[in-house]
Parts: C-alpha cells; sequence; structure tokens
C-alpha cells in the first residue's frame, strides 16, 4: 500500500510540475493540480490521477477495439526483447540530427499513439543520457497500453487521451512522435513550436515479410501495400529528412508468440495458419520501416 502510494504522489509532483504544457479536453482551459490528486482546469472540469500513475483525459467512451492489455503486454515483452532496437537506435540518431532544440530548456518530446510506451521510453532515456534534459509525455487512446506504460517505465507523463482532440496547449512541443501509429496532423501542426519536428515511422515494403507469406501465401495480403503515408505526410509537412530502416532479426519461438499476439496481421489469417507459423516457427523476421522528419516550417 505504501508503495503505491508513493508512486501516485511521484507522478502527482510531475503532473503538477508540467501542468503548464496541458490545456483541458472539454474547454481548452489551463490546467493545475490539486487535493487529494485532481488534474483540474480552471472550470473545474476533473480528471482522476489513476494510482498506477497516469491521467485519463479521455472525455467520452471511446472504443480501442482489440487493443487489449493482451496484446500491449505481448508488444512490451517484444519490445524488451530487442526487436525494435535497430530502428530505434536510427530513430534517436533522427531526432537528434534534425531537432532544433537546444541548451537552455529541457527537449519537450510528445509520442501521439504510445500504445505500451516502449518507444517513447527509450528515447527519452536515450537522450537524458546523452544529457539533454526531456520533458516527455505519451498519449494513447487505449487505456490499458497506457496503464502498462505507466507500470513499466516511470518518469514519463502518461495519458490517455484522444489524439483527434489532444488535452495539450498549442505550440509547446520540440518533437512529435508518431509509430506505427494513426496521426492526426492538424493536431500535430497546433502542437508543433516553431521549427518544431514531426517524427513519423511507417512500415516499409518489406516489414514482417517472412510472416505475411507465411500467412496469407501469394495472396494479397503477402506484401504491404504503401497506404500514402509518405505522400500524405509530404503534403502536410516540410520533408526534412527520411530514412530507410532494414534488418532481419532473430526469432526465438518465444519472440514469434509474441509477435503473433501483437500484430494485426494475426487477426485477418485463419486458426490454422497460425498453428502452421507456430509449429514450423519462422528463423527471422524482417524489419522494414521508413523514419520521415518534417517540420511545418516552410
Ligand atoms: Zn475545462
Amino acid at each position: 500500500m505504501d508503495k503505491s502510494r508513493k508512486k501516485i504522489d511521484v507522478v502527482k509532483d510531475l503532473f503538477a510540475k508540467h501542468s503548464h504544457l496541458f490545456a483541458c479536453p472539454i474547454c481548452n482551459a489551463n490546467m493545475y493540480m490539486t487535493e487529494p490528486a485532481i488534474f483540474q482546469c480552471y472550470n473545474r472540469h476533473n480528471f482522476d490521477l489513476a494510482r498506477q500513475g497516469y491521467v485519463n483525459l479521455l472525455t467520452g467512451r471511446v472504443k480501442a477495439g482489440k487493443y487489449d492489455r493482451q496484446l500491449f503486454a505481448a508488444r512490451l515483452a517484444l519490445n524488451q526483447s530487442g526487436f525494435f532496437s535497430p530502428l530505434l537506435a536510427a530513430l534517436y540518431a533522427s531526432v537528434v540530427a534534425h531537432s532544433s532544440q537546444q541548451g537552455a530548456h529541457p527537449l519537450r518530446l510528445l509520442d501521439a499513439g504510445c500504445g505500451e510506451g516502449s518507444h517513447l521510453a527509450h528515447l527519452a532515456a536515450a537522450l537524458d543520457s546523452n544529457s539533454l534534459e526531456v520533458v516527455a509525455v505519451g498519449l494513447d487512446l487505449a487505456k490499458d497500453g497506457i496503464r502498462l506504460a505507466a507500470a513499466s517505465y516511470p518518469g514519463v507523463l502518461w495519458c490517455v487521451a484522444d489524439l483527434a482532440r489532444c488535452p495539450l496547449r498549442a505550440n509547446q512541443w520540440d518533437v512529435i512522435l508518431n509509430i506505427f501509429s494513426p496521426a492526426n496532423y492538424a493536431e500535430f501542426r497546433r502542437l508543433l513550436k516553431p521549427h518544431g519536428i514531426v517524427v513519423k515511422v511507417i512500415p516499409g515494403p518489406h516489414y514482417l515479410q517472412e510472416l505475411r507469406s507465411a500467412l496469407f501465401g501469394d495472396t494479397a495480403k503477402a506484401t504491404y501495400k504503401n497506404d500514402g503515408s509518405r505522400q500524405q505526410f509530404a503534403q502536410q509537412f516540410t520533408l526534412l529528412g527520411e530514412e530507410r530502416v532494414n534488418y532481419q532479426w532473430e526469432m526465438l519461438p518465444s519472440s514469434l508468440e509474441l509477435l503473433l499476439q501483437m500484430t494485426p496481421l494475426a487477426w485477418s489469417a485463419g486458426e490454422a495458419a497460425l498453428e502452421a507459423v507456430r509449429q514450423r516457427g519462422l528463423p527471422q523476421i524482417t524489419v522494414d520501416a521508413r523514419i520521415l522528419v518534417g517540420t511545418a516550417e516552410n
């Protein structure tokens, strides 16, 4: 009991310290922390701090679909096995190369659609160990993801929130991350500081190709169709950088099982196909992604 009480006090202090970054999702007023642990706007809209260490800033019920606890637990475990480490290293290099933020102020880093938080926590820790002070906020619609993030990675401001109406003040963010996740570009533009950057990660054509062909054979689903994500991004932002990351990751059976539990690919595959993949195993899996870096400046 003492332990969880301590944790909520730590998180309460964190949100109190950075309350000026937030805006009420109902009326857009400024926010502050009040007793015992309520995040409140100046028009008295209240949001409780969960004892697990996050704030739920949703204003209504939103369906998170298949994004449940089991999926996020699998994603967390796969992340912690290092599956995305080379991608994260490239992402870190992109942020360092393109972020114009320097010295005097902490780097404000927002992950819009952070899921179970591993990517953001990893990046914030890497920046921090490079002596860059970071204020990191993770937003996701899925409460199960945020709850797991808060349990796994202290020090980040974790919020359940709707990306279409981010509970954040305008023009405050140096870096907005959007990793394998739907975007809301109008919101991103509103949130960015002048010279702030958006760093988006989209799947490349060979992303998880071994799993695709094992599950779907020669059908259309066996290849990843680029859905115009890159083009949409380039229409919204001035492209500062673009990098392709491609590597093969050696899959242990335990990692393969995690991947099957977390990927939307498995949802549309039949049980028989999934079972066949489990039986046969996949010795390696390709991670193919594109990192896009853009700014709202012309
Ligand atoms: Zn309000």
